[in-house]
């Protein structure tokens, strides 16, 4: 299929298109519905990585030629987070909805940053509907973002010039003295980003110690605000996290909104991974979420919605509008027209042209409803604590951290190979990562806790279910003692059980 005869992008022939359109459609959706089937991640073949490496195309394949390389070269080689066995970092795994929103989203392709039209009422709509479902006041300030990185960044951003005042913005830094930010040891490398890219420096994110189930210590943050303040340094904002990303733990937020407010500092809360627990059965978890100054919440983690969309809300919408307004006259508002509309988005955030986020998160609301999102939420944090049982049960099995949120940090540590050191099993642990994800049956990866290497299982896959979780625990019963063989095949001391011999677990 090759460009039309006026000169435009479009195809010379509808009919052929259209024919691919459907062809598309029909083969996303047999993806979708037997991608179980298939291994969750293939390590790219040499020839599909080198194929990558050529110039500039001047003259076009065509459409159907183009899509067939799709099909050969990326499709299969994805990184596989739409399979049900998908338990890496910490992802959703997108929503069927919300993929066809996306088709939709980009064939009307309207520009997000303002104007009178309904998809701007859609992002409205979402931000408000949000809100609610997360227990935050419905007229709070609200954007879309590319997820929760630039939700913090843009909250963190209003605290700065909401606490230091209008010169941030005439003057920048110079004259403010030296400012803290303070966060648990746990929380998340975004916010050291945000720290350096708004001028205040990695030094002043004061990273707090935790406790032994990983929340933020408040008498250790009171401490630090304290001894900021007798040492000249100004205390700014504290980050509380609901979810962290190493074991899901949610900071006490009603004790850290008290502190906050007895020190006057900006409370942040970074909601990425568990903000919208308010919809779950866990509520209870997250009570002084709405305390909050600012709220970052990501949609395409538990809320499954295809990447990317995450959403910042502030309560104080002149604050939020303060710290980004820019209006030059070519984007003047009017009050009648297509430049009419209350809420200009570019307002309220770095982009100026945006994409419409926003359709995935409203259909997949309409289609589902919130509490079938909730109810995902529940069914995770279930398969989460039964794999954290199966472990705990289990001779060569051992759990790093308690269950936060459905995130299950473990490691394998042979029964009968007690002269493996630490050092030892954090070689093995991390080898038993890569076998698994080599093996396609799962994808799951490492951090570290307590100077210890763990294996990080981070369900937030609405369609993981049991069997999946006992086929994990099958698989590192039989790539266990292979990542022993590889790493460790020192002779086990004569009061250890014998290895097994090498070859008798085939992968
Ligand atoms: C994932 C995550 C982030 C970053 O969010 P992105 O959507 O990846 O930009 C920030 N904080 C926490 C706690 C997270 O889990």
């Amino acid at each position: 299929m090759s460009g039309a005869a006026d000169g435009s992008l479009d195809p010379a022939d509808w009919n052929a298109f259209r024919a691919l359109a459907h062809r598309v459609v029909d083969d996303m959706v047999d993806r979708l519905e037997h991608r179980r089937d298939e291994p969750v991640w293939r390590p790219l073949p040499d020839d599909v990585r080198t194929s990558f490496d050529g110039p500039l195309p001047r003259t076009g394949i065509g459409a159907e030629a183009a899509y067939a390389e799709v099909l050969a070269r990326v499709v299969p080689y994805s990184m596989g987070n739409d399979h049900a066995r998908f338990w890496g970092w910490y992802m959703g795994a997108g929503h069927p909805v919300g993929n066809l929103a996306d088709l939709v989203a980009s064939v009307l392709n309207p520009n997000m940053g303002g104007g009178d039209h309904a998809p701007v009422l859609v992002e409205q709509q979402v931000v408000r509907w949000c809100a609610e479902a997360v227990g935050y006041p419905t007229d709070a300030s609200g954007l879309l973002v590319s997820g929760a990185s630039e939700a913090n960044l843009i909250g963190l951003a209003v605290a700065r010039s909401a606490v230091l005042g209008p010169t941030v913005r005439s003057d920048g830094l110079a004259g403010t003295g030296r400012v803290a930010v303070y966060a648990s040891a746990e929380v998340h490398s975004c916010h050291r980003k945000s720290c350096e890219v708004l001028g205040l420096g990695e030094a002043a994110l004061r990273l707090v110690p935790v406790h032994d189930d990983y929340t933020l210590d408040v008498d250790a943050l009171a401490e630090a605000v304290a001894a900021d303040r007798a040492a000249g340094i100004r205390p700014l904002a504290v980050v509380a996290t609901a979810g962290t990303i190493n074991t899901g733990a949610v900071d006490d937020l009603d004790a850290v909104a008290d502190l906050a407010a007895r020190e006057g500092l900006w409370l942040h809360v970074d909601g990425a991974i568990g903000g919208f627990l308010g919809l779950s059965g866990r509520a209870d978890l997250v009570r002084g979420l709405a305390r909050a100054d600012s709220l970052a919440l990501d949609l395409h983690k538990w809320m499954q919605a295809p990447i990317d969309v995450g959403l910042v809300l502030v309560r104080d919408e002149a604050a939020h509008r303060a710290t980004f307004s820019v209006v030059p006259a070519y984007l003047r508002h009017a009050t009648r027209g297509l430049a009419a509309g209350d809420v200009w988005f570019n307002e309220y955030g770095i982009d100026l042209t945006r994409g419409f986020r926003a359709l995935k998160v409203w259909m997949a609301l309409l289609a589902l409803g919130a509490d079938a999102h909730g109810a995902v939420m529940d069914r995770t944090t279930a398969l989460a604590h039964t794999l954290a049982d199966r472990v705990d049960a289990h001779p060569d099995l051992e759990r790093m951290a308690p269950v936060g949120c459905d995130i299950v940090c473990l490691r394998y540590r042979p029964d009968g190979r007690a002269d493996l050191d630490d050092e030892e099993l954090d070689a093995v642990n991390r080898e038993l990562v890569l076998l698994v994800q080599e093996s396609g049956v799962a994808i799951v990866t490492e951090t570290t806790l307590r100077g210890r290497l763990a294996v990080r299982v981070a369900i937030g896959n609405h369609r993981s279910v049991p069997d999946d979780v006992d086929l994990f625990v099958a698989t590192l019963e039989r790539l266990g003692p292979e990542a022993v063989r590889t790493v460790a095949p020192a002779a086990p001391s004569p009061s250890a059980a014998p290895t097994p011999a090498p070859g008798a677990t085939p992968r």
